[in-house]
């Protein structure tokens, strides 16, 4: 590969990560050389080697093997000729910049966020709206047309592959088109702190903090990820608290409720839930039948020529429901088979095609099967799962079996407390985290979960 090459792929990854991404992290970055599948660029400090690697790396390569170039694996060192702070030689490019937190000492109009890569496929336009998701995207909608800020934070939260993360990127989008001189970080909570652990590590302390206190609207993705992480919760709060202060607003996703996630702090969960808190439910068929129709709009343009037999979207909205991420890549699969054999889609080619996933979608578990399958396993009636008895030998199987129903099936926590005979949700949330406890210290209980896990799960 030549410099030349560089150039062209580099023009490209702007598309990809965006433009205050690229201005960041890619443009400084120097190419070195291609040797066995490693493709070597020099980086201005270590700092920004492990950011670039950490978030971009993945770009690069895919990238370059675009490109033409074989490349299994990108590595950044710093420059070995020259102490890691002096600007680049001169070159055509402005010199790289050794840490991005001097942001605000500039002024606002050429500002660089350092946050994650947007996806420029997560827009208000691709996500298609149905009743388990309107509500998490009309407040979407509010917070993307920049108005005052009127409920601080938006948390957003529900299982994997419902859209949560594809909602984030749509408000930065928003944002970013309606109001550019917005200072937008979206990024996730482990990238939070990481860069927190690495402002630490290189005294940059303050340098960070002046970097989130100075942003419009700060958004964290998977926050239930600082759960359990002392002194970046701790940094945490402060940052949300100093910004909510400033009336600027926060946008926060989790996979559960802010009073669910467990081992953080309570002081956060109780911030965190002052602000509008929606979730996005598990997908029903019409949306599901609605995400296919998209998809397939989007893909006639790729694949030319296809045809797709009645019914098909249907049977596959019918029979994957886990989430709307393997739904696609289902979709994605069924297409490019297709398009290699050069055959219509019909019902047998999907089901075919799709076997696996078919299968591993079709076990659908219910509360039932699990307070079956517990009872069994401890040698208790299944009407005591539901009934009152307090007798430790009754009560631990039925927190066992309401933990089980919590991890393996979709319900929440008041739809499984009615399963139990008509309990409180909290009844069912102490059910849960007392299992959780025990597990760490009870290694009998350990097995007998995993044990029923493997039943369960076939
Ligand atoms: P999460 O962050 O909640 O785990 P993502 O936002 O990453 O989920 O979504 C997983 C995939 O499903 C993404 O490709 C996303 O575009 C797609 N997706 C999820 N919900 C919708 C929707 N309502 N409309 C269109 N695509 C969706
Ligand atoms: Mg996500």
């Amino acid at each position: 590969m030549t410099n030349e090459t560089w150039g062209l792929v580099r023009e490209e990854l702007i598309k990809r990560v965006g433009r205050n991404n690229y201005v960041t992290w890619i443009e400084p970055l120097k190419f070195s050389d291609l040797k066995q599948g490693v493709a070597r660029f020099e980086v201005p400090t270590s700092f920004f080697g492990d950011w670039v690697s950490r978030n971009f790396a993945d770009h690069i390569r895919a990238q370059l093997n675009t490109a033409g170039a074989q490349v299994d694996r990108v590595e950044f060192a710093v420059g070995a000729a020259r102490p890691a702070s002096a600007a680049a030689a001169p070159v055509t490019r402005a010199p790289a910049r050794a840490k991005p937190a001097a942001i605000s000492a500039r002024p606002a109009e050429a500002e660089e966020m350092p946050g994650a890569p947007l996806d420029s496929r997560f827009t208000f336009d691709s996500f298609v709206v149905g009743k388990p998701n309107e509500l998490a995207h009309a407040a979407a909608r509010r917070v993307a047309e920049g108005g005052p800020v009127t409920f601080n934070p938006l948390f957003l939260y529900g299982g994997v592959g419902l859209g949560k993360t594809h909602l984030m990127h749509a408000i930065a989008h928003e944002l970013q088109t309606r109001q550019p001189h917005l200072r937008v970080l979206y990024l996730s909570a482990e990238q939070f702190m990481y860069r927190f652990v690495q402002a630490l590590r290189e005294r940059q302390i303050m340098d960070f903090k002046e970097l989130f206190r100075s942003v419009d609207v700060l958004m964290v993705d998977d926050v239930q990820f600082i759960a359990g992480k002392d002194s970046t919760q701790e940094e945490f709060f402060h940052t949300f608290n100093a910004l909510v202060d400033q009336n600027k607003q926060i946008v926060i996703s989790a996979d559960r409720a802010p009073g669910e996630i467990k081992d953080l702090e309570d002081r956060i969960k109780s911030r965190l839930q002052c602000g509008l808190v929606v979730d996005l439910h598990p997908t029903d068929y019409e949306l599901r039948l609605g995400i296919l129709q998209q998809k397939v709009e989007l893909y006639r343009s790729q694949y030319k020529g296809l045809v797709l037999a009645d019914g098909v979207l249907e049977f596959l909205a019918h029979r994957i429901t886990t989430n709307v991420r393997v739904l696609e890549g289902a979709l994605t699969r069924l297409f490019a088979f297709a398009s290699l054999v050069g055959r219509e889609i019909t019902l047998e080619l999907a089901q075919d095609c799709l076997a696996d996933i078919l299968r591993a979608s079709d076990r659908k578990l219910t509360i039932e099967e699990i307070q079956r399958k517990v009872a069994e396993h401890y040698n208790i009636r299944l009407s005591d799962m539901i009934g009152p008895k307090r007798v430790r030998t009754i009560a631990r199987p039925r927190q066992i079996a309401m933990y089980l129903a919590k991890q393996l099936t979709p319900r929440s926590l008041p739809e499984i407390g009615r399963r139990f005979g008509g309990r409180d949700h909290t009844t069912i949330m102490h059910g849960v985290r007392k299992i959780e406890e025990l597990m760490s210290t009870d290694s009998q209980l350990a097995d007998d979960l995993q044990l029923l896990r493997r039943l369960l799960q076939g």
